[in-house]
């Protein structure tokens, strides 16, 4: 049977990006040995961290002053990194959910913390707006997509201060408008690799402004000068991200990623706003997350949300039950998700329905 991957993350991939890795695995670029047992300094995978930092460059028309590094650590490791390098006095977050609340704990080492806005008290169901951004701080952290709770912030927003971002979740999911931020983030587990490689998109002129001495790995500038490479990239999923980033070129780049998970995203709504048995728990379409979708049972069905899930399961439907923070349901749509598993889901709901 056919198995839809629906998992928040690590998530599916492209079948281009598992055949090639497969290959490398086996035979790398004709070196007649292992993408795991080679050199990251040989030329074939320095030519690899060239292309993937340029592919993904050209991806989302990154403008000059930019630099794209891929270090380990996952994004949690920019929580803190990011005030780091960042942060002189003071910083501003908006809270928007787990994630965006472990950055703002980290931040808290490094100075003073304004937190703008929150919406925790609708259990982060929407995104906080009206708030205001203080002039005063050296940056304002935004988390663009909540992986957790199915909601996002879709545009790039102005900003009187230097604006960071942890898009671990959307990125390349749609076009950024990159200028608009000084730093960018993410974990590629999501949408664009294995786990165990961090994306991190720095502007060169924000760094040296803060006077704590910053220990050498976790400066932006040694990885810059380094080229990535200041001491072991990891390797394999460098590779797999480079494989990924080809696919999503030779798929009509960032835009079409975005008309794409668009239709996927707005079928599976209709379908939870139109099914009896379900109720989205994002309720202001704006905020509805383009790459994981979340719904609940309706009450007079909730007896029905474990059985829905063996259901579903049995179908084929894989990794849909929602995070335990927010209870019944979570479709994760990264780009690799073809649109067919969204019908084959969207059949499932509805044969379902029609035997309740
Ligand atoms: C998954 C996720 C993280 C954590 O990423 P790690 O690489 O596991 O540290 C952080 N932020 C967001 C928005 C996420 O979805």
């Amino acid at each position: 049977m056919k198995k839809h991957n629906f998992y928040a993350g690590p998530a599916i991939l492209p079948e281009f990006t598992i055949k090639n890795v497969r290959e490398a695995v086996r035979d790398f670029a004709g070196t007649g040995l292992s993408i795991m047992e080679i050199s990251h300094r040989s030329k074939e995978f320095t030519a690899v961290m060239e292309q993937a930092q340029s592919l993904f460059k050209e991806l989302l028309d990154i403008p000059e002053g930019y630099h794209v590094l891929f270090l380990g650590g996952g994004a949690s490791t920019q929580f803190t990194v990011a005030p780091m390098n960042l942060m002189q006095r003071k910083s501003a977050y908006l809270n928007t959910g787990a994630w965006a609340g472990k950055a703002i704990k980290e931040a808290k080492l490094y100075g003073e913390v304004e937190v703008v806005a929150s919406s925790e008290d609708r259990n982060f169901s929407y995104i906080p707006k009206g708030y205001k951004i203080p002039e005063d701080a050296d940056y304002f952290h935004i988390t663009t997509n909540n992986t957790i709770y199915g909601t996002e912030i879709k545009e790039d927003m102005d900003s009187p201060v230097p604006l960071v971002a942890d898009m671990s979740s959307d990125i390349l999911s749609r076009p950024v408008d990159v200028s608009k931020y000084v730093l960018i983030y993410g974990g590629a587990q999501k949408n664009l690799a294995p786990a165990g490689v961090t994306f991190v998109i720095v502007r060169e002129d924000i760094l040296g402004k803060v006077d704590r001495k910053i220990p050498t790995i976790f400066n932006y500038r040694t990885h810059i000068d380094k080229g990535s490479m200041f001491n072991t990239p990891p390797v394999l999923p460098v590779y797999a991200a480079l494989q990924t980033l080809i696919w999503i070129r030779d798929n009509g780049g960032v835009e079409a990623m975005q008309k794409r998970n668009h239709e996927k995203s707005s079928l599976l709504y209709e379908e939870i706003d139109r099914n009896k048995l379900f109720k989205p728990t994002i309720l202001h379409e704006d905020d509805r997350s383009v790459m994981n979708v979340c719904w609940v049972m309706n009450e007079e069905y909730a007896e029905l949300e474990k059985p829905f899930l063996e259901y579903a399961t049995a179908k084929g439907m894989i990794g849909i039950k929602g995070h335990r923070s927010v209870g019944g349901f979570r479709a994760s749509l990264y780009n690799a998700l073809p649109l067919g598993s969204v019908k084959a889901l969207i059949g499932v709901m509805q044969e379902y329905e029609s035997k309740a």
